[in-house]
């Protein structure tokens, strides 16, 4: 690999991922000269952006109650409000690139199912309260009891309705559609330098370098010269370094490498997704609806797997394939920033779990088509973290390093408006109006929600 030639911009964006796009996007409609290098250790969009399960949706209606215990009414309300406003972004976004048919988007609805009385008590408790402290979302979610489900069941599925034995209660549909987008993982992109329609809008400054990992980040403003004034941080890659006057880590779940301090304040998370092939044992609901299925957490003494309480799905309209993901493994496997192996448990837990779902006898296994994993990043009070890095966290003197991650497996809900929201904060115009209060980077937060025994709690299974 030739040497880089030693660069002089005003941002390093370090990672690819939809928070890395959205900072570059908003920098460069929002700042009428700035200069910015996106450094990406792999190909494009090749962290979780590339392997997610697809799922344009929020989780705000079950954790609402769990938000405004812990931030109040108002704050959990601008919470789902940020999610939902997002999700609208998502999808002007798609349109004004016109990549609704390559995005394969859909409009749906989402019908999520619990398959224990209480999961189901727990979730329309948080609607209700929802509803009750925010009476403009009344409607976003209906209600389904069984009998209703069976006979939703029966017009969606004719007499594949999914199995009551094993959706032991009731379900709920997000009124709102909840478009779901469905991709492959990326395949490897070879050109190590790319331009995007973005970047052609905004000719000469955006480079996008691939393949290059950022391994240091140093801060030389200590040797006063007129280019460290400027331009006081390093960023070290194999290509040669590069000098730059912003730093702005969109590394997700991968944070703690170049950030030492955020770990166990931020910790990564693997996901596993499975692309199973139904044949012709059920229709193509592809259309009009996704799937998620709640249970509560799980702990097997004797494997040491831990089942964490979500499977989702979504099924491709044009195959009808089904994009199905959900954790059952071991802690130690789990909590991973190793995405080079797909781990095998959790393929065959959900080639197993699936057709059951759809009333298939126990033991059934539909093909497999593909699987995938990919490293998501949590924090233990379960919010993104936004805002500029302090020195006690980054260990260098300077005011110019930023950080947008930890999505909690909801990039979908928070990425494109986090990294809108950062680059306010970047260009010094204070906080955006939209972002919730709560996401926000602060020394409080580190040491009480985020401290590392609030993570370790958060893993604990619990029984
Ligand atoms: C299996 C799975 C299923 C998911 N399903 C859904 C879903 O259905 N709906 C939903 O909303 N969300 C889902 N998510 C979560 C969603 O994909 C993420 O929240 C979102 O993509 C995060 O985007 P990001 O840009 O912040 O991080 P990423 O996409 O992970 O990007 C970070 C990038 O930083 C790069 N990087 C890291 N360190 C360095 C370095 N030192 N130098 C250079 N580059 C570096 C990485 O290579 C990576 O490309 C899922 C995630 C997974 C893994």
């Amino acid at each position: 690999m030739e040497p880089n030639r030693e660069l002089e911009r005003d941002y390093a964006i370090i990672g690819s991922g939809i928070t890395g796009m959205s900072v570059a996007k908003s920098l460069l409609e929002r700042h009428p000269s700035a200069t910015i290098t996106i450094f990406e250790a792999r190909t494009l969009c090749s962290g979780a952006t590339g392997r997610n399960g697809g799922q344009m949706a929020a989780n705000v209606g079950e954790e609402y109650a769990h938000l405004a215990d812990a931030h109040g009414p108002e704050m959990a309300g601008k919470i789902v409000s940020f999610t939902f406003h997002n999700l609208q972004k998502m999808q002007e976004l798609i349109k004004e690139y016109d990549a609704e048919e390559l995005s394969e988007m859909q409009r749906l609805k989402k019908l999520r199912a619990f398959l224990t009385e209480d999961s189901f008590e727990g979730f329309q408790k948080s609607i209700a309260r929802l509803e009750s402290d925010h009476p403009s979302w009344k409607g976003l979610y209906t209600i389904l009891d069984k009998e209703t489900l069976i006979k939703v069941g029966e017009l969606m599925f004719g007499r594949y309705v999914v199995k009551l034995t094993d959706v032991r209660n009731m379900a709920s549909t997000e009124q709102q559609g909840e478009p779901c987008f469905l991709q492959e993982p990326c395949g490897p992109i070879d050109s190590s330098r790319r331009s995007s329609p973005t970047s052609s809008r905004s000719p000469n400054r955006l480079t996008i370098e691939t393949h290059t990992p950022v391994e240091s980040v140093q801060n030389d403003s200590s040797f006063i010269t007129p280019t460290t004034s400027v331009f006081p941080y390093t960023i070290q890659t194999p290509r040669g370094p590069s000098r730059v006057a912003n730093v702005v880590y969109c590394t997700n779940g991968y944070s703690g490498h170049l950030i030492p301090e955020l770990r166990g304040h931020i910790h990564p998370f693997k996901g596993t997704m499975t692309v199973q092939d139904p044949g012709n044992s059920v229709p193509n609901q592809g259309q009009h609806l996704s799937w998620g299925f709640h249970y509560p957490p799980t702990y097997d003494p004797t494997t040491k797997e831990s089942g964490y309480g979500l499977y989702y799905l979504g099924q491709s309209a044009k195959t009808g394939y089904f994009y199905f993901g959900g954790e059952n493994t071991r802690i130690e496997d789990a909590v991973s920033a190793d995405d080079s192996f797909v781990g095998s448990n959790s393929v065959l837990h959900l080639q197993s779990v699936l057709p059951k779902f759809f009333g298939q006898r126990p033991g059934s296994q539909w093909k497999l088509v593909s699987s995938w994993s990919g490293i998501m990043g949590f924090s233990a009070d379960g919010l993104p973290l936004i805002g500029r890095l302090s020195s006690s966290l980054t260990g260098r003197n300077g005011k110019g390093e930023w950080i947008a991650a930890a999505f909690n497996g909801y990039g979908m809900a928070n990425c494109l408006m986090c990294g809108d929201a950062l680059v306010s904060m970047i260009l010094g115009e204070g906080s955006n109006e939209w972002l919730p209060g709560a996401y926000e980077l602060s020394e409080s937060r580190l040491q009480n929600t985020l401290a590392t025994s609030e993570s370790i709690s958060a893993l604990t299974p619990k029984l």
